[in-house]
């Protein structure tokens, strides 16, 4: 069930994962920006890892989720940090007082956290921006729960969509962020904040298993 263990064993392996991915979404972002998205990444969550911790005892995810939201936004930088800051901003005020997410609540949290990054960043489906990972992960995870999925089927469907929904960015101009700059150039390139989402909801599903 998605607990505070939980929760908290997603951040821990959130931040592996970011480590293991650093060169690859450097490369990412290297091709289409400034190729630091690696290093803000794998920055911002070792900070989180270092703070998880001293997290009182009677958390609950909310709490996990504003610790990630606060320490991501004063220690990510660049566009991502307040994307992602806000992002689990939201989702952990969907969430405030709940200690553990059933399938209405997980979706709640899952489209707080993709709404969160459309207000800040103002891009649109098809801008090629994490949006274009987020969208088809909710969209998913809402189908699933509608046909009576448990938690682990609603984040594994969300992270299938949104490794998709990364995947294809692959083609497109990008209309918002750095990549924007490039025109024509961005074609042939997945989007690295795209990427990380991706690799942030499939660990989501991997330590619900
Ligand atoms: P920066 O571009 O400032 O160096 P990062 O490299 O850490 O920041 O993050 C870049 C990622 O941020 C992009 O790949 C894209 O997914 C995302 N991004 C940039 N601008 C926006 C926006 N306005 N809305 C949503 N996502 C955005
Ligand atoms: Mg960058
Ligand atoms: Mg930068």
């Amino acid at each position: 069930n998605l607990d505070v263990t939980w929760a908290k064993a997603w951040i821990r392996t959130s931040a592996a994962v970011m480590s293991e991915h650093r060169v690859e979404l450097i490369n990412l972002d290297r091709a289409i920006g400034d190729g630091d998205h690696g290093e803000n990444m794998d920055r911002g969550f070792q900070a989180v890892l270092s703070k998880l911790e001293d997290l009182p005892s009677e958390a609950n995810p909310g709490d996990v989720f504003k610790l990630v939201a606060t320490t991501l936004i004063s220690t990510v930088g660049g566009a991502a940090g307040p994307l992602y800051g806000t992002a689990f901003l939201k989702a952990a005020v969907a969430v405030t007082g709940a200690a553990d997410l059933d399938g209405s609540a997980l979706v709640a949290f899952l489209t707080a956290a993709r709404d969160g990054i459309v207000l800040r960043g103002k891009a649109e489906s098809g801008d090629k921006t994490m949006v274009d990972a987020w969208t088809p992960a909710v969209d998913a995870a809402e189908a699933a729960r509608a046909e009576g999925a448990d938690d682990l089927a609603i984040l594994v469907a969300a992270a299938v969509a949104a490794e998709s929904g990364a995947q294809a960015t692959e083609p497109w101009v990008a209309r918002k962020g750095r990549a924007s700059y490039l025109g024509e150039r961005a074609i042939g390139h997945r989007d690295p904040g795209a990427q990380s989402s991706a690799l942030l909801l499939r660990a989501a599903a991997d330590t619900a298993s």
